[in-house]
């Protein structure tokens, strides 16, 4: 009997710690452990985009034994691209099937970059009015995102901003420096010679003003010693200062000019005008008359054979001398001999006397009497200049050519043509000689030239003329 309790006790205990086993064994669960650089991972491991991944080390162990091996997991990690990747761990053992999962956050962290074309401070009216000498931006994972670039304008600043995919901005600045060192434009209504008849009122065409920065100046002074009671050339000097102190000025002539000329200066004949035109009558002589007209000068004419007869009568009644320069103007005709020479001369002579009923003693040789034009007749200038004389003309040649039918004709427009015409003559008169001044009335530009000639001669105190038997000879000097 009490064998058999103690056998039973025996085979209690042993049921028991086969119970006690089982239990133990069902309790513990096999491990699954994660591990990157060496720390352990529960969940998420984050990494910078592009960077090298190497996947995290796994250990698995059951009952302490290394079951490392039994574990399979997914690969699907990719670092280009940005974006949460899960990796799920598996292990199955004995009744055990246990998973883990951990996240991987591939993430751009990295600023994108603007880099601006040019300075980062510039000198401008404003951020405003900077005009943009331009920018890029690239992002070490979207690219050339230069078209996200926002602009914005501060008072002393431009700002330039951008973001890329993943959020990161980068913002930087050009500093605008506030500075205005261009001077306002100013712009002359009118002409920039205006001329003035004595004791007539000086009415200013006025002006136009611009600025790189001000929209309006007026800061504007208009000097000017203009007396129009008194001939002469004046001065109106029209100033402008911007906000920011640059200053520009720009001035325009007056003449002031009478037409009280052309009497009794015989013998007096320093600081005269004496206009000659040569080639005519032409379309173009109608249009000098009126301008001589206007201003009660009196010129000299070299005629030929050309144009119409009541210009030529014109001429003379409105007082002018009705000189002469051969019928044909043909070189090789009119040089060929004395005789041929005054043949040709005595056409336009009877051509003048017929309409003036005078007959022309004032001469001109066509080339004037320096010319080597004729140097195929050797010596015939030489002949015909005592010639004339002898037979009692008395022949011009000039002291002023405004080389209108000279180096004025290579000028491209009319207009370039007639301040060419213009030019030569205001810089070529003289006060301390007599001006015998070449001209063709055979020229468009000359005619158009006139008037402003005129103008600016008078008020600067010249006298007109024109050439009388009374009048200083002009001569060259002879060359053939
Ligand atoms: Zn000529």
């Amino acid at each position: 009997m009490k064998n058999v309790v103690r056998k039973n006790i025996i085979l209690l205990m042993i049921l028991l710690m086969i119970i006690l086993i089982f239990c133990f064994i069902l309790l513990t669960k096999p491990k699954i452990n994660i591990k990157y650089n060496n720390k352990n991972i529960d969940n998420e491991i984050t990494i910078n985009v592009f960077d090298t991944f190497e996947y995290p080390t796994v250990e698995g162990k059951y009952l302490r034994k290394n079951i490392s091996n039994k574990i399979t997991y997914n690969k699907s990690v990719n670092t280009s691209k940005v974006g949460k990747y899960e990796i799920n761990y598996k292990l199955r053992i004995f009744i055990y099937n246990i998973e883990k999962k951990i996240i991987v956050n591939v993430v751009d962290k990295v600023n994108p970059v603007i880099e601006l074309v040019g300075n980062s401070e510039v000198n401008a009216c404003s951020a405003n009015s900077y005009e943009e000498e331009g920018y890029t931006a690239s992002d070490n994972y979207d690219g050339d995102i230069t078209d996200k670039v926002t602009i914005e304008n501060n008072v002393n600043e431009r700002i330039y901003k951008v973001k890329d995919s993943s959020n990161n901005e980068t913002i930087i600045k050009r500093i605008i420096n506030i500075s205005d060192e261009t001077p306002p434009v100013i712009k002359l209504k009118g002409k920039q010679d205006v001329y003035v008849k004595q004791n007539d009122k000086y009415t200013d065409p006025g002006y136009e003003i611009t600025d790189n920065c001000d929209t309006e100046i007026t800061n504007v002074k208009v000097d000017s010693n203009v007396n129009t009671s008194k001939i002469g050339v004046y001065t109106v000097t029209y100033t402008a200062v911007d906000s920011s102190n640059n200053e520009s000025s720009i001035k325009r002539n007056v003449y002031v000019y009478n037409s009280l000329t052309g009497q009794n200066i015989n013998g007096e004949e320093k600081g005269v005008i004496f206009l000659t035109f040569d080639d005519g009558p032409s379309s173009y002589t109608s249009k000098i008359l009126d301008t001589l007209k206007k201003y009660n000068i009196k010129a000299t004419f070299f005629v030929t054979s050309n144009g119409s007869d009541s210009l030529i009568k014109r001429e003379s009644e409105e007082g002018h001398t009705v000189a002469i320069h051969t019928s044909s103007h043909n070189y090789g005709k009119v040089y060929a001999s004395v005789d041929s020479y005054f043949k040709d001369l005595e056409k336009v002579e009877n051509r003048v006397y017929k309409l003036t009923n005078e007959k022309p003693t004032i001469v001109r040789f066509p080339g004037g009497s320096s010319n080597t034009v004729s140097k195929f007749n050797k010596g015939i200038m030489t002949i015909l200049t005592n010639e004339v004389l002898q037979r009692g003309y008395h022949y011009f040649d000039w002291t002023l050519s405004v080389e209108d039918a000279g180096s004025c004709t290579k000028k491209k427009t009319s207009e370039e043509r007639r301040n060419c015409v213009y030019k030569n003559f205001t810089k070529g008169i003289s006060k301390s000689k007599m001006n015998v001044v070449l001209l063709h009335d055979i020229k468009s530009y000359t005619a158009d030239a006139l008037d402003d000639m005129i103008k600016y001669a008078l008020s600067k105190g010249f006298k007109f003329d024109r050439i009388t038997m009374d009048t200083t000879q002009v001569h060259h000097k002879l060359n053939n």
